[in-house]
């Protein structure tokens, strides 16, 4: 060694083998840079991926605790029998409440950070499905995503409690999972309305599930016995007078949203044959017109009453 460097042409080699040394560092400084920035940029892209899972399995959770909020507020509405003053604000609280469990939950087992906040919900273009919006901000590996999310929730086979809100409190008034048995509530009710013949309605009953009649066109009700398949199975039908489920939590018979009708049934053998207030809800709890007897089961005693507007409506 102490030959080359002392050497002049050992000069030269030097010199170029330090240029070649210097060059190959720098190559692979930049190739390991280079390398670096794609890793880094895949990361991201998985982060990314991971982030959009989390939001859309995050989306599940609004849609399962939406529905379980609703029937956890109709459940206590029904038992307090006390309606609420602002079922949105109800609604919002309720499913704050979960979805703040729920977060404290992806922050634990996930190390994801959310924060949530349900800020409006309202009616649907159809009764059967309420429509809400919650913001949210997904924070994880410094990453942090913000969204307003759009849910809906159906309101099928949960509890109404308008009837029970109604006629209560009456010590006749009983109900079991299926069905209201008003007793002497609702005739008492219709009385104080001076409501003729409400007589007819003592012992009525009416269904407590919200369960969608599948005999749409509803105007096919008058086919064979369709009409008392629908009766006997405690079908609700939609409806632009009768109320929508947020207004049935509040104790609205009427409302001016899209909402549900669904027939109050009195006792059967009714004697006197006159008329009364026609049987559509809507109609029994507020509006209050009459309706003819009519008798929905072939050769029996089963009476609805019905004005010819709703007679129409289901072919009748
Ligand atoms: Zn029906
Ligand atoms: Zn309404």
């Amino acid at each position: 060694m102490k030959t080359i460097f002392n050497d002049s042409k050992g000069h030269v080699f030097t010199g170029i083998s330090v240029i070649l040394i210097i060059s190959f560092i720098i190559i692979v400084i930049l190739f390991l840079n280079l390398n670096y920035f794609i890793t880094e940029e895949t990361n991201q892209i998985i982060a990314s991926d991971n982030l959009k899972y989390i939001v859309e399995d995050y989306n599940k959770n609004i849609e399962v605790l939406s529905y379980t909020s609703l029937k956890e507020i109709s459940e206590n509405v029904i038992k307090s029998k006390t309606p609420l003053k602002d079922s949105s604000e109800e609604f919002k609280k309720v499913l704050n409440e979960k979805l703040s469990n729920k977060n404290k939950e992806y922050l634990k087992k996930y190390d994801i950070k959310i924060e949530s906040n349900v800020i409006s919900i309202e009616n649907s273009e159809s009764p059967e499905y309420l429509k809400f919006k919650t913001i949210i901000t997904v924070e994880k590996d410094n990453e942090k995503y913000n969204n307003v999310l759009e849910s809906k929730t159906s309101v099928l086979n949960l509890k109404d409690p308008l009837g029970i809100l109604l006629c209560s409190p009456d010590p006749s008034l009983s109900y079991n999972e299926t069905n209201i048995l008003f007793g002497n509530s609702l005739s008492k009710y219709l009385e104080k309305r001076n409501v003729e013949n409400h007589e007819n309605y003592i012992n009525a009953t009416a269904p407590l599930i919200l369960k969608k009649c599948p005999y749409d066109p509803y105007i096919h009700h008058g086919d064979n016995h369709t009409l008392a398949d629908c009766i006997k199975n405690s079908y609700y039908h939609e409806s632009a007078d009768g109320s929508c489920y947020l207004c049935r939590l509040e104790g609205k018979p009427l409302c001016p949203h899209y909402g549900f009708e669904t027939f109050i049934i009195p006792r059967a053998n009714i004697e006197n044959n006159l008329s009364s207030v026609s049987s559509p809800d809507h109609v029994v709890f507020a509006d209050n017109y009459p309706g003819d007897p009519y008798y929905y089961f072939n050769d029996s005693n089963k009476i609805i009453f019905l004005d010819s507007s709703h007679k129409k409506k289901y072919g009748l």
